[in-house]
């Protein structure tokens, strides 16, 4: 068997500074302060090669669901593994795992979602979304829909198409983004953008700006509108209730289709399966990944509606798409045992009822800080904005300060939480108990007021 090195932290960032690139990441820095060295998981809780424990804030990239060490999950890969490690899907063919997991996303997704077609990465399946879209309107007999809306701010992937999807400024500055035929509009960020309106006439407001682009685009050019329920790399940036539905009635009204990336709020992450139901959306096609396998192995869908299905089914010719990995009878199994464990431990439910509520009045409390100018989430997912003074708010200039500060402290005192400029995330596994909930928010008071002190 091969043997995974045992180290001690020197050798390993010595290594790592020579070897190894890391996605999202200054690699000057990385080489001058070395890499953090995750060795085991258990639950919420994760240990490095230091034998620190810290309690894992952000569920790993916002994915591990169920929490680590679920043994279930091995020794489902372990026998899939043993009676069929790997077949394609590609030239009609299937596994019992792929199928049945299909079926099961059918069953778990709002009604009229009943087809999956599979990837490894979110950043895959919206790839996926995109050019099925693309094809979609072309069997349509409107092959010049092409323009996709997104936000700005929004977080779709990495590919050179999902961050063109995507609006992260610091993306698109490098390699020439967005390709062309993508468009974005501006977030439903009422904290930072919000002025003297209403928040309900802000949600509107922002989501008429899509009405606006389709116009300026022509509508007879632009093909779909998408959008993660909650933006989550973005900053945790939950919409008015007003958001939302005009958002729909637009995409209704100009017969564009309403894609909805549920990557993040998938699988439990508001209270609800789906942060669709959260937010009461009814999708032409969904993103789904991360919690998916709970991260346990790389697995991604793309659910399709019968609008869409229909369009492709009825059609002659081939979807000329696919990957060697797609429906991978591995992560298929893997993702099966996943969200059986999800369904009979109730998880979601818990999330929805009792430790999601508990984890936002928690993180409320914290409003009090003289450093927090909002704290708001949902379910299992929140944020607390750093402001240099609560009145106004007033925000640090020049952003991102505070934010990594926070975040070190946070590291320094055993737990992660992420910073997106000065907002400070939250997105726990959702099997997090009261107790951890309790430290949770203990230890991000303590690490406030530390940055509190090295800011004033
Ligand atoms: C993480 C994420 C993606 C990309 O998923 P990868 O597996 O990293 O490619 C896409 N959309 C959203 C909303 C995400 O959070």
């Amino acid at each position: 068997m091969t043997e995974i090195t045992t180290l001690d932290t020197d050798d390993y960032r010595s290594r790592d500074a020579a070897h190894h690139l890391h996605p999202f990441a200054d690699y000057k820095a990385l080489a001058r302060e070395g890499a953090r060295v995750i060795v085991r998981g258990e639950g919420s809780l994760l240990w490095d090669s230091d034998g620190n424990e810290i309690l894992d804030g952000m569920a790993g990239l916002w994915c591990v669901n169920i929490g680590y060490g679920r043994k279930e999950l091995v020794d489902t890969a372990a026998r899939q593994m043993s009676e069929l490690p790997y077949y394609n899907t590609f030239f009609g063919t299937t596994t019992p795992a792929t199928t049945d997991l299909a079926a099961m996303l059918a069953d778990l997704t709002p009604a009229g979602l009943e087809h999956a077609f599979f990837c490894n990465s979110g950043s895959e399946a919206n790839d996926t979304i995109v050019r099925m879209v693309r094809y979609f309107w072309e069997v349509s007999g409107e092959p010049m829909r092409r323009v996709i809306i997104s936000r700005e701010n929004a977080y779709h992937g990495s590919t050179m198409v999902s961050a063109s999807l995507g609006g992260m400024a610091a993306m698109h500055k490098q390699g020439g983004l967005p390709l062309p035929d993508f468009s974005h509009i501006r977030q439903p960020y009422y904290f930072g953008d919000g002025g003297n309106m209403s928040e309900a006439e802000f949600g509107l407001a922002a989501a008429r700006a899509l009405e606006e682009r389709i116009q300026e685009l022509g509508p007879e050019r632009v093909a779909a509108f998408i959008a993660e329920p909650i933006q989550g790399a973005g900053g945790v940036i939950i919409p008015p209730d007003t958001y939302f539905p005009e958002i729909q009635r637009i995409c209704r009204t100009y017969g564009i289709l309403f894609i909805v990336d549920e990557v993040i709020c998938g699988f439990g992450r508001t209270g609800k399966w789906f942060g669709s139901e959260t937010f009461k959306l009814e999708p032409d096609m969904m993103t789904l990944a991360k919690g998916l396998s709970s991260g346990y192995v790389p697995i991604s869908a793309v659910m399709v509606g019968e609008r869409v299905a229909r369009g492709l089914i009825d059609d002659k010719g081939e979807f000329a798409h696919g990957f060697t990995y797609s429906g991978h009878p591995v992560a298929c199994a893997v993702a099966l045992e996943n969200l059986r464990i999800l369904q009979d431990e109730g998880i979601v439910e818990r999330v929805g009822s009792d430790t999601g509520p508990y984890l936002q009045s928690a993180l409320r409390s914290l409003a009090d800080h003289p450093l927090v100018g909002e704290a708001r989430g949902i379910g299992m997912v929140g944020a607390l904005e750093l402001v240099r003074d609560k009145d106004g708010p007033v925000t640090f200039e020049p952003a991102g300060k505070a934010g990594d500060i926070c975040r070190d402290h946070c590291l320094d005192n055993g737990l992660i939480m992420r910073a997106t400029g000065d907002t400070m995330i939250i997105s726990p596994p959702l099997i997090i108990t009261r107790a951890e909930i309790d430290r949770l928010v203990n230890t991000a008071r303590k690490a406030l007021d530390l940055t509190l002190a090295d800011v004033s």
